[in-house]
């Protein structure tokens, strides 16, 4: 069974620890087995504390981030991309302090609209970056993930195919794709293929809907992306996220576009969005083809 997990921006806007408590116990009263945890800014996180929510309501923890573009890997600018490697080699740290094993989301680029395409040295010096990055997270046991996300948010990563192919030129066991299904709605040309071209390289799952509300409310191909899913035994995280200007800050919703909201009640929403995954999962597995 695929471990089930919900961003905390579902419930939460920030980290101070009224937050953490609050975020982590209602995953854990939605039944989620895990919380993903963001860390735009790791020194906003506490690991010590987070541990000892986690731990207090038995549930797990991943964490994601989006670099921005003052901290941008794949920036051409040397002084850019040294701050974000401080800022990703400070997230691994967290990480793996907060007693988790997983970071991913946006590790690659800025969280951003860019108006020119990426550059060849700009790609290079998030390669160099992400070869370092990597390694860290290898001696503290971690996977790292990359998140391709829609055109509007990284000029570098849209696709599972650019994934696979930044993370061979990287060259490290334990950098995984990441796939979210909004993001694949809007850039990849159905949701089956990239979920079957990552194949075992598939160590992340975002589920999301193409307007971030109620899973089943929009016009995503669930029924393919969770029969891909279950073609290729996938066993890992499968993690629910949605934005609502109700819940996180004014500066994050307009990072994200988030100008009209399609929920209030972000443990309705994700009770709602955990029975909708499982009886997808459920479907996939009774799915025949005789
Ligand atoms: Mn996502």
């Amino acid at each position: 069974m695929n471990p089930l997990g919900v961003h905390a921006l579902v419930f939460v806007p920030g980290w101070t620890e009224a937050e953490a408590r609050h975020a982590i116990a209602a995953a854990a009263h939605c039944e989620f087995d895990l919380i993903e945890i963001p860390l735009l800014d790791p020194a906003e996180v506490d690991p010590v504390m987070t541990r000892r929510l986690l731990d207090d309501h038995g549930l797990a923890a991943t964490c994601s981030l989006g670099l921005s573009f003052d901290t941008d890997i794949s920036s051409e600018d040397p002084a850019v991309v040294e701050r974000g490697e401080v800022l990703l080699t400070r997230a691994v740290e967290v990480t793996a302090a907060i007693g988790a094993s997983y970071l991913g989301g946006i590790t690659y680029s800025a969280m951003g609209k860019y108006l020119e395409p990426p550059s060849p040295a700009g790609r290079t010096n998030a390669v160099g970056v992400l070869e370092s990055v990597c390694r860290l997270a290898a001696d503290a046991g971690l996977t790292v993930g990359m998140e391709p996300v829609n055109r509007y948010e990284s000029n570098l990563v849209n696709t599972a195919v650019e994934a696979l192919t930044l993370a061979d030129d990287v060259g490290a066991d334990n950098l995984v794709v990441h796939l979210d299904t909004y993001h694949m709605h809007i850039e990849e040309g159905g949701m089956g293929h990239p979920v079957h071209a990552s194949g075992s390289r598939l160590g992340y799952v975002h589920v999301g809907e193409s307007h971030r509300g109620y899973l089943g409310s929009g016009s995503v191909d669930f029924t393919t992306f969770f029969r891909a899913l279950t073609d290729i035994g996938y066993d890992g995280v499968i993690t629910f996220e949605s934005f609502s200007s109700r819940v996180v800050s004014p500066t994050f919703a307009a990072a994200l576009a988030v100008w009209r909201d399609l929920w209030e009640d972000g443990e309705d929403l994700a009770s709602h969005a955990r029975r909708f995954i499982l009886a997808q999962l459920e479907a996939a597995r009774r799915a025949t083809w005789s």
